[in-house]
């Protein structure tokens, strides 16, 4: 297992985690400024971050100061009521694979999408199986083109808490089997995204890691389970706050191979979205090299 406790070299920053700083939204260029200055050596935007400074822009800013990407966050979002929803579904895929390219990105993590609509209190169906078989279909499709331009896509497993609105593959078991399903290969081109916030609490989880193996880890996103978990999707803790055993998983992505950055990812509205950024990314690396 590497030895993180020197340096940080092997941190990557989810923006998502400094997106909010003292409550107040800041945008990407000052987040890649804030990593640049603190010698973080990759980042993981999101789109809309990326979009509101400018893709061309941000491309150029991460290229000057040297940081690359541990992922682009995100695509996904299969399901819909009809036709032209899911064509639509796909063409933003297709966007995001684009994206991705242009900003050089390992991979374009996939929050894969459940009940159309119930993200705003209103699903379409309640059909948790038309959802799954639109998901497989949509991955299936969106993995044709991303072989074409070479951008891997990493299926990220969510909590079942999630089950309904975001993601309706909920264990790394299930993403593998689709992985495995669509890409009997290992190609590479499919794989996870595994996010010890949604998997941590699997009983297979050790069992599923050493099957995923090298060519399906594609990203690893840490912070913490509190207890009590105060808002099911933001109040993630920071690394060390919680219940995590967070160095024995590592132990276990590395021996199946994985050998690529603990991406920091952190939602927290009531506690670290109110700090200051400095804080926050300070503590980010102080605890990389203690706990992770
Ligand atoms: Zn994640």
């Amino acid at each position: 297992m590497r030895d993180f406790s020197q340096d940080h070299d092997w941190l990557s920053i989810n923006t998502a985690t400094v997106r909010k700083q003292r409550g107040a939204e800041v945008p990407l260029d000052r987040i890649i400024d804030q990593c640049a200055e603190r010698g973080v050596r990759a980042i993981s935007p999101w789109r809309d971050q990326v979009a509101a400074v400018g893709l061309d822009k941000v491309a150029k800013q991460l290229k000057a100061h040297g940081i690359g990407l541990s992922g682009y966050c995100r695509g996904g979002f299969f399901p819909a009521p009809d036709a032209a929803g899911l064509k639509a579904a796909l063409d933003d895929n297709r966007r995001a694979i684009d994206e991705a390219k242009t900003l050089d990105a390992p991979c374009l993590v996939l929050v894969v999408g459940a009940l159309p609509g119930a993200l705003d209190g209103k699903a379409a169906y309640k059909d948790l199986g038309r959802a799954r078989s639109e998901v497989r279909g949509g991955i299936a499709a969106s993995l044709d083109y991303a072989r074409e331009v070479g951008m891997p896509l990493a299926i990220e497993p969510l909590h079942p808490m999630q089950a309904a609105d975001r993601a309706c593959i909920n264990t790394l078991e299930h993403a593998l089997d689709i992985c495995d399903e669509l890409d009997p290969e290992r190609s590479g081109m499919l794989g996870v995204a595994l996010d010890i916030y949604h998997v941590w609490w699997d009983p297979k989880l050790q069992q599923q890691i050493a099957r995923a193996g090298n060519q399906r880890l594609l990203a690893y996103h840490v912070c913490d389970w509190l207890t009590p978990t105060r808002d099911l999707l933001s109040d993630r803790g920071m690394m060390g706050d919680g219940v995590v055993e967070l160095k024995k998983i590592r132990g276990w992505v590395e021996a199946a191979g994985f050998a690529g950055f603990s991406e920091v990812e952190i939602f927290s509205a009531l506690d670290w979205w109110q700090r200051d950024g400095a804080e926050v990314l300070d503590t980010c690396i102080e605890r990389h090299k203690r706990v992770v």
